[in-house]
């Protein structure tokens, strides 16, 4: 039988993302505290689309754009208690379309 690979980043490009425009569905409570306070800064690097990323000049940044809605960022963050974390509204975030 023959052997089909899928990597993630086309298992991901299988889904759709309705985004709610101008109402983002995770904050950042406080980005100082990502700044200053954060070391790890880990929510850059677990989060699977790739939402957070490490600025240059140490702040962080969120779009939640592509969410898959899996809580990891929510979880990771109990150190500092900053994602203020729920879900899109009715119709709106991902939709999933394979695997
Ligand atoms: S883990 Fe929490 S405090 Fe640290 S950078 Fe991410 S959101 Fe900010
Ligand atoms: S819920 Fe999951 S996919 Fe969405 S921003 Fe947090 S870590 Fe990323």
């Amino acid at each position: 039988m023959r052997k089909v690979t899928v990597n993630i980043e086309e298992k991901l490009y299988q889904n759709r993302y309705r985004v709610d425009v101008g109402r983002p569905h995770i904050h950042i409570k406080n980005v100082e505290i990502c700044t200053n306070d954060c070391a790890d800064k880990s929510c850059t690097f677990i989060c699977p689309a790739s939402c957070y990323r490490s600025e240059t000049n140490g702040s962080v940044t969120l779009i939640t754009d592509g969410c898959l809605e899996c809580g990891s960022c929510r979880i990771l963050c109990t150190d500092h208690h900053n994602v203020e974390w729920e879900y899109p509204r009715g119709g709106h975030g991902i939709q999933f379309k394979f695997g």
